[in-house]
């Protein structure tokens, strides 16, 4: 059974609830149960002072709750620094639902979950995210109005995922950019993990660009679907981190960039999709800088669905999603000086940036 991939480090995920949660400056957890739906989630608001705090639902068959409290922790705290880097008027929230996204879904445990959403009154607006999709949204939207990424058919702007691909494919330009001096993708072989929404929008974007492609997936009949239309290689799960490749492109979950996986990777370029790839942030931001990978902070180039999503929030306009999104580039270019300049890692300039504008408009905010 493939859902057993842990986002979460297992040495993390023994602390007591309560401790987990004491550093991270999350304003509110919600803890919702629904005994004749079988609903277990958590939804974690982290910060809301640039706005409500916008993220997706993640449906996934946690192994240890303690994981899902770990997980959505760590992933509404980086919403919040999407929102930020990415100039929009957002705080960071985000939701996990704990079950199988291939078995457990049903229409009463969304609308259950809708009202729980809806109870936090605007201070966290869902959207999809791995194991959930837009029919799901069509669901919660009957019990709330606080969620995005409805269908097209509802007035939404429908799945994220082709935005996200995009903005994530403008980082892979602007960091080979960087290592190569031009961003020519013609030739250079990717790696790209997890064969799922935003990955598959990936390949095709990297095959145009005259790209070559390594993938896998946990899921064979995914892999299939993939080799029938696109031409790619494909290799086993733990396969990838040992394939040659010139960048690679998570795009699975998160915790891929770890003691492990650094000495086995040997590409010039790290820039993916997937939400918090660094296992610990601190360690292994400085590590991938001292081993010489450029890596491209996850959470400012895949901020394309939160800048589909918010948009839709805000009245959808793709010509404004477009041109919210092509700023993913000259901004992934911005870090990278950051980080050469003052000599910190890529995701410390990163974060440097997002802290900046909540401090500043928090200042600004407390002002007549
Ligand atoms: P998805 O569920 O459609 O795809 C994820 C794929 O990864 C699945 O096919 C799954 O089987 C595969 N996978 C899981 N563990 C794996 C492993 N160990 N090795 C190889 N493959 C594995 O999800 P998605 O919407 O494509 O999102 C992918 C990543 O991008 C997630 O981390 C998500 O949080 C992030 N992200 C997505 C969006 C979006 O718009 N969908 C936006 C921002 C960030």
């Amino acid at each position: 059974m493939p859902q057993t991939t842990s986002t979460v480090h297992s040495k993390e995920v023994e602390r007591p609830i309560f401790e987990q949660i004491s550093g991270t400056e999350h304003e509110q957890i919600s803890f919702c149960y629904d005994k004749d739906s079988g609903l277990k989630s958590i939804i974690a608001i982290h910060n809301t002072v640039l706005g409500p705090s916008l993220g997706g639902t993640r449906f996934w068959n946690y192994t240890d709750e303690n994981q899902a409290v770990k997980d959505v922790l760590r992933l509404s705290r980086g919403m919040t620094y999407k929102a930020a880097i990415t100039g929009l008027n957002l705080g960071g929230g985000k939701a996990v639902i704990i079950g199988d996204s291939r078995k457990d879904k049903s229409e009463m445990l969304f609308r259950r979950y809708g009202k729980f959403v809806n109870g936090l009154n605007g201070r966290y607006i869902t959207a999809e995210d791995v194991g959930t999709g837009t029919r799901d949204m069509e669901y919660i939207a009957l019990e709330t109005k606080y969620v995005t990424g409805k269908p097209e058919s509802m007035g939404g702007s429908g799945d994220p995922s082709p935005i996200t691909a995009y903005t994530t494919f403008l980082g892979i330009k602007a960091s080979a950019k960087e290592v190569w001096g031009k961003d020519n993708l013609e030739g250079k072989t990717v790696g790209v993990q997890g064969a799922g929404n935003v990955g598959e929008n990936l390949i095709k974007l990297l095959l145009e660009a005259g790209a070559k492609i390594i993938v896998t997936d946990v899921y064979e009949d995914r892999l299939k679907e993939i080799t029938k239309k696109y031409k790619v290689t494909v290799v086993g799960p733990e396969e990838i981190y040992d394939a040659k490749m010139d960048i690679y492109a998570p795009c699975a979950l998160g915790a891929t960039i770890n003691d492990d996986t650094l000495n086995r990777l040997t590409c010039a370029i790290i820039a993916g999709s997937a939400n918090n790839q660094l296992e610990d942030e601190h360690l292994h931001g400085k590590l991938l800088k001292e081993k010489g990978f450029l890596y491209a902070p996850d959470f400012l180039i895949n901020a394309g669905g939160l800048i589909n999503v918010y948009m839709e929030w805000v009245g959808y306009n793709k010509d404004r999603v477009l041109s919210a999104a092509e700023k993913v580039y000259d901004r992934t270019l911005e870090i990278f000086k950051v980080s050469h300049d003052e000599n910190i890692s890529t995701h410390a300039a990163a974060l440097r940036l997002a802290e900046k504008r909540i401090h500043d408009v928090a200042k600004l905010k407390a002002r007549l």
